[in-house]
């Protein structure tokens, strides 16, 4: 069990507190056959894009994954000290359960689908409204689905989501782009494949042949897709808000069904959740006319189409990791492969490791904590953030462009934003989780209701704002505006990103500026139309709006502009991280200076001033190698711009970065002052 893989990559994740590590840290990466002003960020990673090739089983690999990879080792050295020390702590026992359970595939062969089989004969037997309990409140693939959060407009309290999906590819535009025909091919051909397997390999008698089944299910598909609300619109706080009881949204949709059995009944939903329109209280129906026209669909749609859809939806949630290897292929072959370039799958004990994240993550996050993050990094990561947030107030009260009014609402939300760092001060209970030894497939259904049971408890209750929505061995960071806080979970607190007791202007560059971005997430194009309390509200002149508005134009243009892969960036679709990753490097920059003002700069004969270090470590914290199916989903999906956009566009907007290089206007990486954007 737990064997280690070491993978073919260069471990590059060093830099101390002396000048020789930290002079070799930012300048062993350099391509000098690019140049600098040119192409700031080939310049610095073109040798580490070289040494560090994408290995196999990933889609991509940067900084983040091999953090990722290095956590991942000490999670794997604490699960494995569980199993190999079995305690009687309730939390160990149940990671040793689940751990061994997981990994264990000679079992989940035996069983072949057997588990699986009870749900689809339980979709034959049942009507839609229970269908759609059973998916939605096991965190199945579902057309619908529920969860909780802080009512927009009313943050103290935590209201039910009811939102659109059940689709099987990233997003609707793939359904009706004619540039992704052969996906949709190959994603019919994945359904088909999966019902001959189940009637051929496992003796489940379909009711007709698979292609059929395939192109039903997948032409149904397309019809939910079109009802979708897009990616733009879904951002909109004011488009998604449709607050309502269960009988205005019933009577929203209207009657089509004569039949009772086809009918959507959201009253019976709730019952077979477990709770009713009572304890739920008004709900907000996230995607309206989405939601209306999926669930007039679902009503009218041929009953054995509908019926085999939602088997299909039920196989593609477990196939990947919890039935016999035949589906985990079939699985891998699609959305690993095609949708994302990889050849070779994941170990079973990497893919183990992904799931019990979902599973227990808070019982591990505890065990992370405990031996991995100090409380000396916990108060060196929170000075940064407080010197980051002053330099955002600063540069707030001094905006040109921004009326007082305007400005006394942006200082009133910065100087309440809620700042949580390394682990919540209350973890997950997971008392009544029931895992039991030997049995994955229920493992894993008893967690997915489990989660969702604990969600409806959240339900129209005053919002906990102590809750965490990452565990504390997550490599990332968030800003949710309907808590108005930043959170930054322990695992991300590690290098490049954070070096205790490091050079600052390698940590302003890399932790610095994502503090920085994180808090103007809350400024940005969704951030703003949000106050202090986390609520939608419009503090906003009009004349500030409209200053705001034409500098967010010019960013727009400048990623739809910007060709990777001889694909335009969407300027839409990544304007607010656009937006955080200069607001987020000008902040840090601003912190930086501040602090460095005062003291002798310690680095000084790295042979890089201050800035320089700056920059570089920004850079170095970008290194990426994209497999070119993934980076083409990404370009339509991720509202990140690729690498190179997000290290040399907010640069170029930056008169310190020119400086700081000396760049002319000869050089690519020029701007002219007047065609700068700055916003803060
Ligand atoms: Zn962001």
């Amino acid at each position: 069990m737990c064997n280690s893989t070491v993978l073919p990559i260069k471990i590059y994740i060093r830099q101390s507190n002396h000048t020789d590590d930290v002079k070799m840290y930012l300048s062993s990466d350099f391509d000098k056959s690019v140049r600098l002003c040119d192409d700031f960020y080939h310049h610095i990673n073109g040798e580490w894009k070289k040494q560090n090739p994408i290995p196999p089983g990933y889609s991509h690999w940067d900084t983040f994954s091999i953090l990722t990879m290095q956590t991942q080792e000490k999670i794997r050295n604490i699960i494995q000290n569980i199993c190999d020390n079995p305690s009687n702590d309730a939390e160990s026992i149940q990671i040793r359960n689940y751990w061994l359970a997981a990994i264990d595939v000679n079992e989940i062969e035996r069983l072949g689908i057997s588990p699986v089989r009870k749900l689809l004969h339980f979709v034959d037997t049942s009507d839609v409204t229970t269908c759609l309990a059973f998916t939605m409140s096991h965190r199945c693939s579902s057309p619908l689905i529920m969860y909780d959060a802080p009512d927009s407009h009313d943050s103290k309290l935590t209201i039910a989501q009811l939102a659109q999906s059940g689709l099987g590819l990233p997003d609707r535009s793939y359904y009706t782009d004619p540039d992704k025909q052969k996906i949709c091919r190959a994603y019919q051909s994945l359904i088909a494949d999966t019902f001959t397997t189940i009637e051929t390999q496992y003796n489940y008698p379909n009711k007709s042949p698979s292609q059929d089944i395939a192109q039903a299910v997948y032409d149904l598909e397309v019809k939910i897709a079109k009802l979708h609300m897009n990616k733009i619109d879904r951002k909109d706080p004011y488009l998604t808000y449709n607050k309502m009881n269960i009988r205005l949204l019933q009577s929203a949709i209207g009657r089509i069904a004569k039949d009772k059995k086809r009918t959507v009944d959201f009253s019976k939903l709730l019952r077979l959740f477990g709770t009713n329109e009572e304890s739920i209280g008004e709900i907000n129906v996230c995607h309206l006319e989405a939601v209306k026209n999926i669930t007039c669909l679902l009503e009218t749609v041929d009953t054995q189409v509908l019926a085999n859809y939602f088997k299909w939806h039920i196989m593609l949630s477990f196939m990947e990791f919890d039935l016999p290897a035949v589906f985990s292929k079939l699985y891998f072959s699609f959305y690993e492969t095609l949708l994302n370039g990889i050849a070779t799958p994941k170990k079973r004990h990497k893919l183990a490791m992904h799931n019990i994240e979902f599973v227990l993550g808070d019982a591990i996050g505890k065990k992370f904590v405990q031996a991995h993050f100090s409380e000396e990094s916990k108060l060196s990561v929170l000075s940064i953030v407080h010197s980051v947030k002053n330099a955002l107030l600063d540069r707030l009260k001094k905006l040109e462009w921004m009326s007082e009014e305007t400005k006394k609402h942006a200082v009133k939300k910065l100087e309440n934003i809620n700042i949580k760092i390394g682990y919540p001060d209350k973890y997950i209970d997971y008392t009544k989780l029931k895992i039991v030894p030997g049995k994955h497939f229920d493992n894993q259904l008893s967690s997915n209701s489990f989660m969702f049971t604990n969600m409806l408890q959240k339900i129209n209750r005053t919002t906990d704002r102590n809750r965490w929505y990452m565990s504390p061995q997550t490599i990332n960071a968030y800003y949710n505006p309907s808590l108005n806080e930043i959170v930054f979970p322990a695992a991300i607190l590690a290098p490049p990103f954070f070096y205790h007791n490091g050079d600052p202007a390698i940590n302003h560059g890399a932790i610095g500026a994502i503090i920085g971005h994180e808090l103007t997430h809350g400024f940005d194009n969704t951030g703003r139309k949000y106050d202090y309390m986390g609520n939608v509200v419009d503090w906003w002149t009009q004349a500030d709006l409209q200053n705001y508005q034409s500098r967010i134009a010019i960013m727009v243009q400048n990623a739809q502009g910007t060709k990777v892969l001889d694909t335009h960036i969407n300027g839409e679709l990544t304007c607010g991280e656009n937006i955080a990753d200069l607001g987020g490097l000008q902040l840090a920059f601003a912190a930086l200076e501040n602090n460095i003002g005062k003291n002798t700069d310690k680095f000084a004969s790295s042979g890089y001033t201050v800035p320089q270090r700056f920059f570089i470590s920004w850079a170095k914290a970008w290194a990426q190698n994209n497999k070119k199916e993934h980076q083409l989903q990404s370009l339509t999906t991720d509202p990140h711009a690729p690498a190179v956009f997000r290290v040399n566009s907010p640069l170029m907007n930056m008169k310190e970065f020119r400086q700081a290089f000396d760049v002319k206007p000869s050089d690519k990486m020029y701007k002219l002052d007047k065609n700068m954007v700055n916003i803060w």
